[in-house]
């Protein structure tokens, strides 16, 4: 499949199951007026709906980006006059966070109520859409409910959860899950030149999330911070109410960070219960935490195990939400049960 990616024009690695469906839509007359592409972070989704707007545009048009026609290059330099893509904006000084901005889905659509430059149809990308507020939700509904000429909006979000039913009904929904790690170990290899031993660490520590791994490799603070917001967890374990709600205090200050901590958690905890409850053959993925992860599975029964993953996912729906981050980070902290110190 990575041989058929790279040969076709797809930049996207796995997901085949979505490819070849959409590539069904495009080749069967089929396209529909909205899309939403849902799954956790960096696992391909922007690259999944960039390669479909080729896909679509392709004056080879076979189903597939052939990535080297006029439009296939201007969708890829972001410079498409009838392709905008929509991503949140770095908003806030005290409380950091990122917005996807109201005016600008409306100026989209407003766009789009005229004719297109150079295809027959307009396409709009819009990335995180969990961070779209009530308005710009809204605003989008609308279009949506009565979309304009052949246009196709493309969405994506990491959490499915904090979109709302309306848009969801309206729109082709697709969950993508992580990339087997052999293929993200093969991709890794072929296409950024990893050694094997980076490409088989590297798989897995992703969890499978191929823009995670590409990220861990190419830049060696995301390595860093990585085992740094892992030790802290793993010491956190141990800490009284007022150290963690501290640590908190530090935390809630930037949403995003926020955000990718809780990730790096969930892929711990998730390590914690596969260990807890011993899965034939399921492969962690912080595999260089194996020692602690069993440390912490032996203190922790799998009830509480359970709980925390779920408290921390409904800590990461909060914060999408734009809740209180402050408050949703110390209900957390008190549900994160107390382990004598494991590193
Ligand atoms: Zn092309």
């Amino acid at each position: 499949m990575i041989e058929k990616s790279i040969t076709s024009g797809w930049q996207t690695i796995g997901h085949e199951r979505v490819v070849s469906k959409l590539t069904n839509h495009i080749l069967s007359g089929q396209l529909r007026h909205s899309y939403l592409f849902s799954g956790p972070p960096s696992i391909g989704k922007n690259t999944l709906a960039n390669d479909f707007a080729k896909a679509i545009c392709c004056i080879d048009n076979l189903g597939d980006p052939c990535g080297l026609c006029r439009p296939c290059k201007l969708i890829s330099a972001s410079k498409h006059p009838d392709v905008v893509e929509i991503s949140p904006r770095v908003s806030g000084k005290a409380i950091v966070q990122k917005k996807l901005s109201v005016d600008e889905i409306r100026n989209t659509i407003y766009r789009f109520t005229l004719n297109p430059v150079e295809l027959d149809r307009r396409i709009a990308i819009i990335n995180n859409f969990e961070t779209a507020g009530r308005m710009a939700s809204d605003a989008l509904l609308k279009t949506l409910e009565e979309p304009p000429g052949d246009s196709i909006f493309i969405i994506s979000t990491n959490q499915e959860s904090s979109v709302a039913d309306t848009i969801l009904s309206r729109c082709v929904v697709f969950n993508l899950s992580p990339t087997p790690f052999p293929v993200v170990e093969q991709a890794l290899i072929k296409v950024w030149g990893a050694t094997k031993q980076e490409a088989h660490f590297l798989a897995r520590v992703s969890g499978g999330r191929i823009g995670w791994a590409i990220k861990l490799l190419t830049d060696n603070k995301a390595l860093e911070s990585r085992s740094q917001k892992l030790v802290e967890m793993l010491e956190l374990l141990s800490f009284s109410r007022v150290r963690r709600f501290a640590y908190v205090e530090d935390l809630r200050k930037d949403r995003q960070q926020a955000v990718t901590t809780l990730a790096l958690w969930e892929g711990l905890w998730r390590d914690v219960m596969i260990t807890s409850v011993d899965t034939n053959g399921t492969e962690i993925s912080n595999i260089d935490y194996k020692t602690e992860i069993h440390e912490v599975a032996s203190q922790v029964d799998i009830t509480n195990i359970v709980k925390t993953l779920s408290a921390i996912h409904k800590t990461q729906r909060a914060l999408h939400k734009n809740a209180n981050a402050r408050l949703a980070l110390e209900v957390l902290m008190l549900q994160i049960p107390l382990v004598r110190h494991v590193n």
